[in-house]
């Protein structure tokens, strides 16, 4: 039971912002931007708020939402998606992960997910009952090993979570691999969940979306939110793309779960969907310089560093520092550095959390002059 597990009763984003405000640390744990997003969308927002947008919205998501999350996939992917029976918007990319495992996951299946993982996929694991099995992805590259991949898979396997850009280490998976999913899917019948959220934050490589390659949309749930791409996380709308029977089964899970998702935002999302090329390149840009600006603060203060291809998180390795546990150091750090970040360990079984031991992720979606502040404060770290 998940009520069982104590460890799971706080996340550790939770357990690790709380330090950080407690003792007014620079919060490089949870990943959320200190910016907000354009101030156009909000505004849309509020008038959605001022004017009759305060009652449920439809299940599914308002038709335009749906409409401009079709067209996204279009515009950048060319997936030919249907607004009325191939989309579904939910709250947060994390209602769509929790609706797809327990729409199709029962007792005893096995799920298989890369390692480290992003925390909810484990908790919606455990909670329909599926058996939850990793293939580790380990420094420099944090790319698979493809046999190990291949012996993952058996007739047991229900459904692959992908995460590309990948949480919490900025890998992203190339076309290759991607391929290989997809072969390894169809051959033992599974379907594949693709969590998305960072797609459009990659620096110097293409977002390959698995829906793309030959094969896999008759199997694939692809899941993203406004919550990255347009700094909102918390509107808390996310979607989840894919064929009509796999959406509308996503779909009825969702209507146990919330029902429906924060009306006064879905207009404001489907004009964040339509923005122009510039605004999605010139963010993924900027995102890119602030990982170099804290990729550089954390070597300069001693650590090994992983440099990210994607998202908004950098592995460094504290073990030069003389450091022999990341946990331990990220409840110490926002106290004695004035800095919080999370360690890799969380994100990981017990025999990955071994393996990462030394490892932390620190997020970098903040102003540059606080990155370089926090790479100061940690240059005292010893
Ligand atoms: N998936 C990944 C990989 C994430 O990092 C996050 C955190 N934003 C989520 C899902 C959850 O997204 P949302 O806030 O839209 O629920
Ligand atoms: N996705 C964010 C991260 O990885 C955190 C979201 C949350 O607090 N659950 O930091």
């Amino acid at each position: 039971l998940l009520s069982d597990q104590g460890d799971l009763g706080v996340t550790i984003f939770e357990e690790i912002t709380a330090l950080a405000l407690q003792h007014d640390a620079i919060n490089l744990g949870q990943g959320f931007p200190d910016t907000d997003g354009p101030q156009m969308f909000k505004d849309i927002a509020a008038a959605g708020v001022t004017g009759r947008l305060n009652q449920y919205a439809p299940g599914s998501g308002i038709f335009p939402l749906r409409k401009a999350i079709a067209q996204h996939q279009e515009r950048f992917y060319g997936l030919d998606v249907d607004p009325e029976s191939e989309v579904v918007v939910t709250t947060g990319a994390t209602e769509a992960i929790a609706a797809a495992i327990l729409a199709f996951v029962n007792v005893g299946d096995e799920v298989l997910s890369f390692e480290p993982f992003y925390d909810s996929y484990g908790a919606a694991i455990g909670l329909s009952g599926g058996v939850h099995k990793t293939v580790a992805l380990n420094a420099p590259d944090f790319q698979p090993n493809i046999t190990e991949l291949r012996g993952a898979f058996n007739e047991r396997t229900r459904m692959v979570v992908l995460n590309n850009p990948h949480n919490p280490t900025g890998t992203t998976f190339g076309k290759e691999l991607l391929a290989e999913i997809v072969t390894l899917a169809k051959r033992h019948d599974c379907l594949i969940v693709s969590d998305e959220v960072y797609e459009h934050l990659t620096f110097g490589v293409d977002h390959i979306p698995i829906a793309c390659l030959p094969g896999a949309w008759e199997r694939t749930i692809t899941i993203s939110s406004v919550g990255k791409t347009f700094s909102f996380t918390g509107w808390k709308v996310g979607w989840a793309t894919g064929p009509a029977n796999l959406i509308a089964a996503v779909r009825t899970v969702k209507q146990f779960l919330s029902y429906s998702s924060g009306t006064a935002f879905q207009p404001a999302v489907a004009q964040t969907l339509g923005s122009e090329a510039r605004f999605f390149t010139d963010f993924a840009r900027d995102l890119g310089e602030r990982s170099e600006v804290l990729a550089g603060g954390l070597e300069a203060s001693g650590m090994r560093v992983y440099r990210p291809q994607g998202a908004y998180f950098i592995v460094a390795d504290v073990a030069p520092l003389g450091f022999d546990n990341a946990l331990d150091l990220a409840r110490q750090m926002p106290e004695t550095v004035g800095v919080a970040g999370i360690p890799l360990s969380v994100f990981c079984h017990e025999e990955g959390a071994r393996r990462t031991r030394t490892l932390m992720r620190f997020a970098f979606c903040k102003k540059p002059e606080l990155l370089i502040e926090a790479s100061r404060r940690l240059s005292t770290l010893t």
